[in-house]
């Protein structure tokens, strides 16, 4: 789809499941499973939807889990990369040799899983042989010194590579990666997890990422349980939700098992997602 001068396009790195529970923090189960059905393990239905950005220059932002998950989390998460990033990313024309910036929300693995594979000698290498790596050097700071409650999530071989390479980029604070292109911290769900703005031609789309990561988060207390700091997750959500709806931004929902891309809206104290793009 077109927004002024930008192109975007929501690509697909496959679908998995986590348990429902964590995904809707304190919400009660006879709530959430209305929204998002679990299956026998408890678990729901969740997608990995990075977002191609065709401007001044070709960006993704996050890649999806990436293909080095083992056969016990292929089972656990039930990983289903049918079809991957890559597929994608040569459906919307692009190969990965044409990506010059990969950017960041954070560096949790099933978003920057994808970020790097295993090449024939089993050395760990970029996946995109030709784009720089811009991470919130906060962000960067954490993933590579984890404590016990983030550990699991934070995988060094998705992104230590890339220092290695010497294609990481660290940037400071809220900015712009290429024109149209700005990142806004949220805290939450990392203390530095960042949101990422997308605007021309006064249209204005956000790829809110962990901050809204499905349909079924709209509400302001439907946090999720994986949140580091939910109140902070909270505060920013509620503003930013009242943004989006007063001023009609385009979101694109990172985990949504169906629905890519729409607008939230209200009707009689009732929020909805008006859907843009879908399966
Ligand atoms: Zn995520």
């Amino acid at each position: 789809m077109r927004l002024g001068a930008l192109e975007l396009v929501p690509l697909f790195d496959g679908r998995f499941r986590l348990d429902g529970g964590a995904m809707f923090g304190v919400v009660p189960k006879t709530l959430w499973a209305r929204r998002a059905p679990a299956d026998e393990r408890n678990r729901i239905r969740l997608a990995m939807r990075p977002l191609l950005v065709r401007g001044e220059r070709t960006l993704i932002v996050d890649a999806g889990i990436g293909d080095k998950m083992d056969a016990k989390a292929v089972d656990i998460y039930a990983i289903d990369r049918r079809p991957c990033l890559r597929d994608t990313l040569s459906a919307a024309g692009a190969t990965e040799s044409a990506v010059e910036i990969v950017l960041a929300s954070h560096l949790h693995f099933d978003h920057a899983g994808g970020f790097t594979r295993r090449d024939e000698r089993g050395a760990l290498v970029p996946v995109f042989p030709r784009a720089r790596y811009v991470v919130r050097a906060a962000e960067y700071e954490d993933a590579t010194h984890p404590h016990e409650r983030n550990r699991a999530s934070y995988l060094a071989a998705n992104f230590v590579p890339l220092e290695e390479a010497g294609v990481l980029d660290l940037h400071q604070g809220n900015t712009d990666v290429m024109p149209g292109v700005r990142v806004v911290r949220t805290g939450g769900h990392t203390m530095h997890h960042q949101i990422v703005y997308l605007e021309s031609e006064g249209q204005t789309a956000v790829f809110a990422a962990d901050l809204i990561p499905t349909t079924a988060h709209i509400d302001n207390a439907w946090v999720m349980g994986y949140d580091l700091y939910p109140m902070d997750t909270f505060l920013f959500k509620r503003a930013f939700i009242r943004e989006a709806i007063d001023r009609g931004y385009l979101i694109f929902f990172e985990h949504d098992p169906d629905i890519a891309a729409g607008y939230i809206r209200e009707a009689d104290g009732r929020r909805f997602v008006e859907p843009v793009i879908r399966d």
